[in-house]
């Protein structure tokens, strides 16, 4: 069974494209339906042996955020990005679990452990403490992306796509020798438009996977921290950014205008963390602590955008030298990220941060600031 599958080629696609800017229709609202009752059915089925696939749907919804587009249109991912995602999940997860009882790295396959899990534990264990020092050598990073994408090839990626031992191909066709995949029309949108709701449900099935799995049981017991463990995701350090950023921002405060004062200037995400796990420079602003702890876990006000983005236009250009991801350290790829997060605020109807208690609605002068 196969129904989009059948209509997704590359005729259809170069004809399309070829016509006009918007050839890429919005999903139709029972397009959308059927789109959850797939992602449902996909996450319900019983056939998990290991915890990649809750990986790979979690991570095509991140890609999809960092990279889609507002259109139905197709979007291209390749393994090396997927991968990226994976390194950033299980980095964590690799350490050993201090739970109830016995320590030790959790089980992530109900056979032997995940090939994910010891490739990580591995890297760990020659003194590698973060993903940033890692990837701080390029040719170990590409060693370990390039493993990560053969397993992805080799296992979660035909996978996902299967429910009761039938392929539903509904978010990307499969081709086992491709180095990338690409998300069907309307996809990319509707991972965007849902990230929350699906992100949520994979965790919450990976959590329970973990659980479940006999060689786990003496480390988990009851312990309450095992969500806070597995996905409450290392911060990588940002406070030595602070000099670089006060320097961007000219000694001021991005939000209040006001001199930062020594002892009391925080690096904030603008894009708040529990939003969106975007721990790039572009994202970091240098705040008094007051307007920081203000703001809290909302979005910025627009005129706290337009200063944002006209500091980033300034600073981040170009990626940093030595950046080893341009992707997402250039300010297109923020952009990208905002508009996302400011155009579900704005479906949403939700207040956004102005200064103090103070919140207030979007106007909608957002779009034209986001334009990449
Ligand atoms: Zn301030």
């Amino acid at each position: 069974m196969m129904p989009m599958g059948e209509t997704f080629d590359r005729h259809s696609v170069s004809a399309l494209s070829a016509s006009s800017p918007s050839a890429w229709p919005l999903p139709t609202a029972q397009a959308q339906l059927d789109f959850l009752g797939n992602i449902q059915a996909v996450l319900e089925d019983g056939q998990f042996v290991a915890t990649y696939k809750f990986a790979l749907l979690t991570a095509l919804a991140d890609l999809a955020v960092e990279m889609g587009a507002d259109d139905g249109a197709p979007c291209r991912l390749t393994l090396a990005d997927i991968a990226g995602k994976f390194v950033a999940y299980y980095w964590q997860q690799a350490a050993p679990f201090a739970g109830a009882g016995d320590a030790g790295v959790l089980r992530q396959s109900t056979g032997a452990q995940a090939a994910v899990l010891n490739l990580l534990a591995g890297e760990r264990s020659i003194g590698l403490g973060t993903v940033a020092q890692l990837r701080a050598s390029p040719s170990r990073w590409q060693s370990v992306l390039t493993r990560i994408a053969r397993i992805i090839r080799e296992q979660p990626l035909h996978r996902l796509q299967v429910v009761a031992g039938e392929a539903r191909i509904f978010l990307y066709p499969h081709d086992e020798h491709a180095e990338a995949i690409t998300l069907l029309p309307g996809v990319a949108y509707q991972l965007r438009r849902f990230h929350p709701l699906v992100t949520g449900l994979a965790r919450a099935r990976w959590m329970s996977l973990i659980r479940d799995i006999r060689a786990n049981r003496n480390m988990v017991g009851q312990a309450h921290d095992l969500e806070r463990f597995l996905f409450g995701n290392e911060r990588q350090p940002i406070t030595h950014q602070l000099p670089m950023l006060t320097d961007q921002q000219r000694g001021l405060c991005l939000y209040c205008g006001a001199r930062l004062r020594a002892g009391d200037t925080h690096v904030d995400h603008f894009i708040p963390w529990s939003l969106h796990r975007f721990d790039a420079l572009p994202n970091l602003v240098a705040a008094h602590g007051q307007c920081n702890l203000a703001k809290r876990d909302m979005l910025a006000a627009e005129r706290h955008l337009e200063r944002w983005v006209a500091r980033n236009a300034a600073a981040f250009r170009e990626p940093p030298p030595g950046a080893t991801d341009p992707a997402s350290t250039t300010g297109d790829a923020a952009l990208r990220i905002a508009r996302w997060a400011y155009q579900r605020s704005d479906d949403n109807g939700a207040a956004v941060w102005l200064q103090g208690r103070q919140t207030e609605r979007l106007s909608g002068r957002y779009r034209r600031m986001l334009e990449v």
